[in-house]
């Protein structure tokens, strides 16, 4: 392919040009989350404007929203090329524990090849390594192979409803043939990977109601409705002893793995269920019996009950009945499901396993829709093209367990196939103290993408 060893050349002899960028860009503390920090937020989406500028992008915009700016940025070189979405997120999550951190989470510290700071994988070291990979291409041929839309959101931690009221109210403006986030983790540097799955989310509150007020368990026991026996009741019986979910709807609907994911997730060659033990610090693992590990993290529906209230529960006694007891109780959903279908099912096999005698309420608190691309798709068969190519290794197709929300819009809203091309390690502690981002994975994922970008060029 053209220009590869240029581009190289290039990334090389100015790594440490793009390494002090990123150091500059971490010391901005953009926790969105935090009122008191957005000030700073503002300034770190500033700070990624001016940055864009200086790649080579014409007046890139600054999106006001009722939350955090976006940013909105385009190159557009030539119609007969295809588009390319980049998206990113330039805030960041809160640092406590503060007192877990070797060093402070704002002054950027490398050591032993990792740059060590809220925000290095997470996701500003990996818009630093995009924007060096169009930076080479504008050195080495004056402009990117393709045209580039940018957009990156400053909410991403925090919900990010601006972007998706602005994804949803610009389907022109960010019209592309796929879009690229790189946002995620690979298994190691010496096992580059693709997502090519991601489930679905339903968080849910099930509510429950007995008799109209708290009552005495000595002058009503025997008579009056518990709710809070009435929720464990019902909880219960909503996975078998060995956690088979109980919404008959959603299990006639699952469709069973290709034989080649099976036989992945049967052989785990990563060694994931043993890493999994050692993280959670546990002797087994829990979950639906049946099923690999791999394939119950990834693919299979999951159940979760987050927090139980109900009644009396400070030091002391007090022998009172309660009127009122409810649980938030969420399910990971398999990518092809629509979850307002799934609550549909939840609600019913609810109402089927309510004790007579209560008021049972659930509430849909918010669904998301999983994604998924096929892994023939174009995008998906260049992304690993690239990655082959740069790690010396062809990468590992996996499905993800948790959601990304603007994976799912961008599909459902755009119409475009996602490409989740991440470049952290599983060990990059991000949402913890410590968080870091590998350089030598830097340099990688630079090299990968300023190939990814020649690879799309038709
Ligand atoms: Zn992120």
């Amino acid at each position: 392919m053209a220009h590869t060893a240029q581009l190289t050349e290039y990334l090389q002899d100015n790594l440490s040009t793009f390494t002090d960028k990123l150091v500059d860009w971490l010391k901005i503390p953009s926790i969105s989350t935090l009122p008191e920090h957005k000030d700073d937020v503002h300034l770190a989406a500033l700070w990624i404007q001016n940055a864009l500028t200086e790649t080579g992008f014409t007046e890139p915009e600054l999106i006001t929203t009722e939350g955090h700016p976006l940013v909105y940025a385009h190159w557009l070189v030539d119609p007969a090329q295809p588009t390319l979405l980049i998206y990113g997120h330039y805030d960041v999550q809160p640092t406590d524990p503060l007192e877990l951190w070797n060093n402070p989470p704002f002054e950027p510290t490398i050591k032993d090849g990792n740059i060590y700071a809220r925000g290095a994988s997470d996701d500003k070291g990996q818009i630093i390594l995009v924007l060096a990979a169009l930076k080479a291409w504008s050195a080495v041929a004056g402009k990117p192979p393709i045209n580039i839309k940018i957009l990156f959101e400053g909410e991403e931690e925090a919900g990010g409803a601006s972007i998706a009221t602005y994804v949803m109210n610009n389907t022109e403006k960010l019209a592309a043939d796929a879009a690229l986030i790189c946002d995620t983790h690979m298994p190691s540097t010496n096992q580059p990977s693709l997502i090519t799955g991601l489930r679905g989310i339903l968080y849910t509150e099930l509510k429950i109601n007995g008799a109209k007020t708290d009552l005495h368990s000595g002058s009503y026991g025997g008579v009056a409705p518990n709710p809070i026996h009435a929720l464990c009741h019902i909880i219960s019986q909503l996975k078998t002893a060995d956690n088979k979910i109980q919404i008959p709807e959603l299990q006639a609907a699952i469709t069973a793995p290709t034989s080649a994911e099976k036989e992945f997730y049967k052989n785990d060659p990563l060694g994931i269920e043993q890493s999994l033990l050692t993280e959670m610090g546990i002797s087994e693992l829990i979950g639906e019996s049946g099923y690999p590990p791999l394939e119950r993290l990834g693919v299979r529906p999951t159940l979760e009950v987050h927090g139980i209230a109900g009644g009396f529960t400070t030091a002391g006694a007090k022998t009172v009945i309660p009127a009122e007891a409810t649980a938030k109780i969420s399910l990971r959903i398999p990518p092809n499901f629509d979850p307002n279908e799934v609550f549909i099912w939840l609600t019913r096999s609810v109402k089927r396993l309510s004790p007579k005698g209560y008021t049972v309420q659930l509430t849909n608190i918010h669904a998301g829709s999983g994604v998924t691309v096929e892994q023939n798709n174009p995008f998906i068969a260049k992304a690993a093209s690239s990655l082959e190519k740069i790690y010396s290794k062809p990468p590992v197709f996996l499905k993800e367990g948790g959601s990304i929300p603007i994976a799912a819009l961008f599909n459902q809203e755009l119409h475009m196939p996602v490409v989740l091309m991440g470049f952290a390690l599983p060990d990059d502690n991000i949402h913890a103290p410590n968080e870091k981002f590998n350089l030598q994975q830097f340099f990688l994922g630079m090299q990968t993408v300023a190939d990814y970008l020649g690879r799309l060029k038709v």
